[in-house]
């Protein structure tokens, strides 16, 4: 299983109604590969993370996580995947261990074990201290790193983060996705990291720029800089989707 892709993602296709979302995207992320899916709003990012994450089926194409079909095979496929949504997702009315608890539960973790993988990513991301605590109580940084915690707990091969720094101050920013490049390397973890942000793309493996359901482009930062033949990640950006500089943030 050597050479087996940990996301493989092939023509898929996802209309909403007479709108095209998704048409015909194909990418692939390997095994210990930082990917960023570069896009403006709209660009598709979210409906393809929930066509990853198994919460619809595309209309047409296949998904495959660590080798497993997502439509033939979805459990095998969804118990390779960690995913960090968009939009908080924590009980802030629980504690960071109390919420890691739940969702180890709801995944058929026993608990022999689920105590000890809670402990050991609370560690890694520093929160230990935290753990007791109202998650309420934390920073929006911390919020997102116990989410990270959660989405790690069963060891998944690929990892999906969707926007995961929207609402981030810059330290904030740059900690998680310094810290999810470190796992993606040390664990040989596949990380898909969905952003508007050309400054999160610009340090990927590789970039897929996506733009109105079709991806543009797709390859090492410098690559896409050559074939475009800009200085700069963001000129090429703004060059493939053509969008007016002075409205991108
Ligand atoms: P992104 O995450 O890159 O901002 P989305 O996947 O949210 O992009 O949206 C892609 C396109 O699909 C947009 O044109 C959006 O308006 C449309 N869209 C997304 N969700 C729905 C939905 N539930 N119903 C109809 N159109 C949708």
């Amino acid at each position: 299983m050597e050479d087996t892709a940990a996301l493989d993602v092939r023509e898929v296709v996802k209309n909403y109604g007479p709108r095209k979302a998704l048409d015909g995207v194909s990418l692939a992320v390997q095994p210990g590969e930082f990917v960023a899916l570069l896009g403006p709003n709209g660009a598709g990012k979210s409906t393809l993370f929930q066509l990853l994450s198994g919460l619809f089926s595309a209309d047409a194409g296949e998904i495959a996580v660590a080798g497993h079909d997502m439509s033939r095979s979805p459990i095998p496929a969804l118990s390779q995947l960690g995913v960090v949504f968009q939009q908080a997702t924590l009980d802030l009315d629980l504690t960071v261990r109390a919420n890691l608890r739940f969702h180890a539960r709801l995944h058929g973790m026993a608990s022999s074990t689920s105590g000890a993988r809670i402990d050991e990513e609370l560690q890694r991301l520093g929160l230990a201290e935290r753990a007791a605590d109202g998650c309420r109580t934390l920073s929006g940084g911390n919020r997102r790193k116990v989410e990270l915690a959660r989405a790690l707990l069963h060891s998944p091969r690929v990892l999906l983060m969707d926007e995961a720094t929207v609402g981030l101050d810059p330290e904030s920013r740059h900690s998680l996705l310094a810290y999810v490049r470190e796992l993606c390397r040390k664990r040989d973890m596949g990380v898909l990291w969905a952003t508007h942000l050309v400054d999160e793309a610009a340090d990927a493996d590789r970039v897929c720029v996506l733009h109105q359901g079709h991806l543009l482009a797709a390859g090492t930062p410098e690559s896409i800089k050559r074939q475009q033949g800009c200085e700069s990640l963001l000129e090429a950006f703004l060059g493939l989707t053509g969008i007016d500089p002075a409205e991108h943030d």
